[in-house]
C-alpha cells in the first residue's frame, strides 16, 4: 500500500474535476487528482462548448441576457423543483468562468444558441445565445470534439499550478473517520493500492452512462434497446456508489436526453440529414409532434420516449431530398457538417448495402412502412392526411410552420428510425449550493464535495436546451465552486 498526504483530492480529471483542481490550487491548496483513464477531459473531449452568461464574448456580440433572466427562465422551466440557490450561484458565476478559461488560453469561436424554432409558448421557444463554442485546435470549423482544446488548456494550467495527476488509478472508496471524510483508496492498473489522505475530497466521476445496469435500475431505460446514449468508457457510476456508501443523500438521476441513430458517430451524415421538419411518425404511422420543434433535441427525446416502443421515424421523399441537396436543409444543425447532402448518396448507399438496420428505402409508402416496421394502414392514412394539409398550406393538427408543409408524394421514399439518445446521466448525489455533499436529511458531510454530472440535480425532468451548453456550464462552475470552498476549508483547518 502506497501512502499520500495532501490538502485536496479530486476524484477524476474530467471537465468538472479539472475546474475543481485548478480553482483549489489557485487558492493555495496542494491538490492530487486520481484519474481512471490515461488522459484528462472525460466526455467533455467529445463536445463543443459550455454555457456562460455575461461573458466578455457575449458583451462583444451584444448578447444582453443577464444571469438573473437566465435564472428565472431556468426556474420557470423546472417549476421550482430544483435548488434555486444552486442555479442562481451557477448562472451568476458562469460569465466570469468563460473569461477565466480565456485567461488560461482557451479560445472560443463565438457564442451560439443550440436551436431556434417557431412556437407560441415563448419560454420554451428559441434557445438563448449561451453556448460558447470552443475553437478547435489547429483551426477549422467548430464541431464535435472542439472542446478537447479547452480541456487541454485546463490541464496545462493545472500542471503549471503544481497539481499532481495520477493516471490509470481509479478511486474505489472514500475513507470516513468520525463522520468526516479523511481520504480515498485508489488502485492502479497493476493492482497497487494507494491510501491517500486529505482535508477535502471532491467527487467528479461523470455519472453512469457506461453502466447499463445502473441506467436500467435508476432511470428505467434499457441500453441498446430503448436508449442509445453515448457510453464513454469509464463512466460506471463510481462516484455515486462511493458517495452513497459514505452516507450521501440520493437524488433521482435521469438521462440527459436527446435523440440519435444507433452508433450515430459512424452514421453522422444520416444522423444529421434526417433531422429535418419533414414527416415524423410513430410506430403506428401517426404524427406525434409539430416537426418544426425537432430542433429541441431534449423535447424530441421526451416525445419519442412517450411513443409505442420508444421509437419514431422521420420520412422524406425524393422531391424533398432534391430540394435539400439544392438549397440546403430546412433546419441547420450546428453540430452536423453543413454540407450533409453532398455526402448523402454515398453514405446512404453504403449503409443500405451494409444492412444498417434503422434505414429503409422504397418506391411506395406501403412498401416503406413494411420495410421500416411501421403500421402500413396507419402510415398510408397519415401520409394522405398530411399531403392534403400540405396542399391546403395549413397543418390543422399541430400548426407546424407552413414553410415546412412539404408533401411526401414522389418515390423513392426514405425513412430513418429515430431512437431516444442521451449524452450521459445527470444527478444522483445530494449537494447544497456550495457543492458540499449532504446526507438524506440535508446535513453536510464535512469535507466531501461532489460536482459535475454526478451532482447535477438542477434540471428537474428535462435538460434545459433553451440555455444550451448547460452540462459543461454546470460542470465547470460547480467544479470551480467546490475547489474554492475546499481551499477555504483548508485554511480554516
Ligand atoms: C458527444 C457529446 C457531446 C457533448 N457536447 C456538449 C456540449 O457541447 N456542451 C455541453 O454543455 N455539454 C456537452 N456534453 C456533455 C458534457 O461533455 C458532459 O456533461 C461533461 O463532460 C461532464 O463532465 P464531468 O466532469 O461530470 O465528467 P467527465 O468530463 O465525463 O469526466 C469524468 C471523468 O471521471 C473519470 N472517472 C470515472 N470513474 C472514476 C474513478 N472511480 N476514479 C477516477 N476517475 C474516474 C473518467 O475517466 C473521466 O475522465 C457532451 C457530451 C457528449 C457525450
Amino acid at each position: 500500500m502506497k501512502n499520500i498526504n495532501t490538502d485536496v483530492i479530486v476524484v477524476a480529471a474530467g471537465l468538472s474535476g479539472l475546474a475543481a483542481c485548478i480553482a483549489a490550487a489557485e487558492n493555495g491548496a496542494k491538490v492530487v487528482v486520481f484519474e481512471k483513464s490515461n488522459t484528462t477531459g472525460g466526455a467533455a473531449n467529445m463536445g463543443m462548448g459550455p454555457l456562460g452568461i455575461g461573458s466578455s464574448i457575449q458583451k462583444n456580440q451584444m448578447v444582453n441576457l443577464t444571469p438573473g433572466e437566465a435564472f428565472r427562465k431556468h426556474m420557470y422551466f423546472t417549476h421550482y423543483k430544483v435548488d434555486a440557490r444552486m442555479v442562481r450561484d451557477y448562472y451568476y458565476k458562469s460569465g466570469d468562468t468563460i473569461d477565466w478559461l480565456m485567461d488560461m488560453g482557451v479560445e472560443f469561436a463565438g457564442v451560439q444558441r443550440a436551436f431556434s424554432a417557431d412556437e407560441a409558448t415563448r419560454p420554451y421557444s428559441d434557445g438563448e445565445f449561451t453556448w460558447h463554442v470552443v475553437k478547435p485546435e489547429g483551426g477549422g470549423m467548430p464541431g464535435p470534439r472542439s472542446a478537447s482544446a479547452m480541456t487541454k488548456k485546463m490541464t496545462e494550467r493545472a500542471v503549471e499550478l503544481g497539481v499532481e495527476f495520477i493516471y490509470e488509478t481509479p478511486v474505489n472508496k472514500i475513507i470516513m473517520e468520525d463522520g468526516m471524510v479523511a481520504g480515498v483508496i485508489a488502485k492502479d492498473k497493476d493492482g497497487q493500492e494507494t491510501e491517500a489522505r486529505a482535508k477535502a475530497v471532491i467527487i467528479a466521476t461523470g455519472g453512469f452512462g457506461e453502466n447499463p445496469e445502473m441506467i436500467k435500475e435508476l432511470t428505467g431505460y434499457e441500453f441498446g434497446k430503448t436508449i442509445f446514449n453515448f457510453a464513454i468508457p469509464g463512466m460506471r457510476g463510481d462516484g455515486l456508489r462511493m458517495a452513497w456508501e459514505a452516507g450521501a443523500g440520493r437524488t433521482q438521476p435521469s438521462m440527459e436526453l436527446m435523440y440519435q441513430l444507433p452508433d450515430n458517430m459512424n452514421h453522422f451524415i444520416l444522423d444529421g440529414a434526417f433531422r429535418q421538419p419533414c414527416l415524423w411518425v410513430n410506430r403506428n404511422g401517426q404524427r406525434f409532434m409539430p416537426e418544426d420543434q425537432i430542433g429541441n433535441t431534449t423535447f424530441t427525446g421526451n416525445a419519442i420516449t412517450s411513443q409505442p416502443g420508444m421509437i419514431a421515424y422521420s420520412i422524406f421523399d425524393s422531391k424533398l431530398l432534391k430540394k435539400y441537396k439544392k438549397k440546403g436543409p430546412d433546419m441547420v444543425s450546428h453540430v452536423h457538417p453543413h454540407d450533409l447532402y453532398d455526402h448523402f448518396d454515398e453514405q446512404w448507399e453504403k449503409d443500405l448495402e451494409a444492412g444498417y438496420e434503422p434505414i429503409a428505402q422504397a418506391d411506395t409508402i406501403e412498401e416503406l412502412a413494411e420495410k421500416a416496421g411501421i403500421d402500413v394502414a396507419g402510415l398510408v392514412a397519415q401520409v394522405d392526411e398530411y399531403n392534403e394539409m400540405c396542399e391546403a398550406g395549413y397543418d390543422e393538427i399541430f400548426e407546424k410552420n407552413r414553410n415546412y408543409m412539404q408533401p411526401i408524394e414522389k418515390g423513392p421514399f426514405y425513412c430513418c428510425r429515430q431512437n431516444v439518445g442521451a449524452y450521459g446521466s445527470v444527478g444522483g448525489i445530494l449537494i447544497n449550493h456550495k457543492t458540499e455533499v449532504m446526507d438524506q436529511d440535508s446535513r453536510v458531510i464535512p469535507s466531501l464535495y461532489a460536482v459535475g454530472t454526478d451532482a447535477c440535480n438542477i434540471y428537474g425532468e428535462s435538460y434545459p436546451f433553451i440555455l444550451s451548453g448547460n452540462t459543461m456550464g454546470f460542470c465547470l462552475n460547480s467544479g470551480r465552486i467546490a475547489g474554492e470552498n475546499a481551499a477555504i476549508l483548508i485554511e480554516e483547518f
